[in-house]
C-alpha cells in the first residue's frame, strides 16, 4: 500500500501528491511545521503541537489554512488512511503559499499550503540503556528566531550532518559567548557537577520543544527540581549526566560528548528516572485518534 498524504484539500498516494514550483516554502522556506509522534494510534501532546504550530504561524504572520479543529480532523483521517494503528509520526508543514516569484509577503488571496504526512516509526524504546547515544559540539549558525519552527533548516542540517560524519546522533550547538543553546533538532539538559538538573530557558535562542514542556510537568512529581539556565559548553563536557528530548526521541540519554564518556559512561539516575517518567506519560497519553 503506498502512503497517503493530504496536500490543500486532497488526499493522494505519496508519489502523486505535489505542491507548485513557486510556492514560497520551497522557493523561500518561508514556512512552519510541526512533528506529532503516535503512540499506538494516539497522538502524543497534540494540544502543545498545535499551540505551537499556532504561534510560529502569528509569528510569521503566514494565516491558519483552516481551523485548528479541520486540522485536527485532518491528521485523524490520515492516520486512519495510512493504517497506522501502532507508533509513527505525523509531520504537518504550512508556507505562505504559492505565488510569482517576490521575497515581500504575496496578496492576501494567496492560500497558504497545508501538508500533512505520516509515516510508521519503531516502537517506544523499552530499554533506557540501549537507547543512549553520542552526540558532539559545535557552533550555533542560525538565526536570532530559533523559537519559531520555520522549515529553514539549514545550519540544523549541517549540524546533523556533522553529528553522522562524527559516529554520533545529535550536535550540541554552542552561541558566540560559549553557552550551549540546544542540539539540532533536540533540546539538552545536564545534571551538573553540583547535582542540579539543568537546561536553557526559553527566549528566541530555542524552539519551545513541546517535550521540554511535557517533561517539566512531570518534574514536581518525579521531585526533580529544575533550574533553567544557560550551562557552558565545558559544564555540558563535566555534566554528570546529560539527556535530550524530542517529540521522536523522548527522553534519550547522551553518554559520549565530543567521544568523551559521560561521567562513567552509564546512564545516570536522574535520567533513567526521567525515562522512564515519560514513558509513562506517552502510553497513559489520553489524546485519541479515534
Ligand atoms: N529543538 C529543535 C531545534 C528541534 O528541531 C526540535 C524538534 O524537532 C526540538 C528542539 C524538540 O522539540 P519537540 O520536543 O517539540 O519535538
Amino acid at each position: 500500500m503506498s502512503r497517503i498524504a493530504y496536500v490543500n484539500g486532497r488526499y493522494l498516494p505519496l508519489p502523486a501528491a505535489q505542491v507548485r514550483v513557486e510556492d514560497r516554502g520551497f522557493q523561500f522556506g518561508d514556512g512552519v511545521y510541526e512533528v506529532v509522534y503516535l503512540h499506538r494510534g494516539r497522538l502524543i501532546d497534540e494540544d502543545k503541537h498545535l499551540n505551537r504550530l499556532d504561534r510560529s504561524l502569528g509569528e510569521l504572520r503566514i494565516p491558519w489554512p483552516l481551523s485548528s479543529k479541520a486540522l485536527a480532523g485532518i491528521i485523524r483521517e490520515l492516520v486512519a488512511r495510512n493504517r497506522l494503528h501502532a507508533n509513527g509520526l505525523v509531520y504537518i508543514q504550512v508556507t505562505r503559499g504559492a505565488a510569482r516569484r517576490d521575497h515581500v509577503f504575496p496578496t492576501a488571496a494567496t492560500r497558504p499550503t497545508l501538508v500533512v504526512t505520516a509515516r510508521a516509526v519503531a516502537a517506544f524504546p523499552r530499554d533506557v540503556d540501549a537507547w543512549a547515544t553520542a552526540i558532539i559540539t559545535g557552533p550555533d549558525q542560525r538565526w536570532d528566531r530559533c523559537d519559531i519552527k520555520t522549515v529553514n533548516l539549514l545550519p540544523n542540517v549541517l549540524a546533523k550532518q556533522a553529528a553522522r560524519e562524527a559516529g554520533a546522533f545529535e550536535t550540541a550547538m554552542v552561541d558566540r559567548d560559549g553557552m550551549v543553546t540546544e542540539c539540532a533538532s533536540s533540546n539538552l539538559w545536564i545534571v551538573d557537577q553540583a547535582g542540579q538538573l539543568r537546561t536553557r530557558p526559553l527566549g528566541q535562542a530555542i524552539l519551545p520543544g513541546c517535550t521540554r514542556a511535557a517533561l517539566l510537568e512531570l518534574l514536581a512529581e518525579e521531585r526533580v527540581t529544575l533550574s533553567e539556565t544557560a550551562f557552558s559548553l565545558e559544564e555540558l563536557r563535566h555534566a554528570r549526566e546529560v539527556f535530550l528530548t524530542s517529540a521522536t526521541n523522548f527522553v534519550r540519554p547522551v553518554i559520549r560528548v565530543d567521544g568523551t564518556p559521560v561521567e562513567d559512561g552509564k546512564v545516570g539516575a536522574i535520567t533513567r528516572r526521567l525515562f522512564a517518567a515519560f514513558a509513562r506519560h506517552v502510553q497513559g497519553a489520553l489524546s485519541n485518534v479515534t
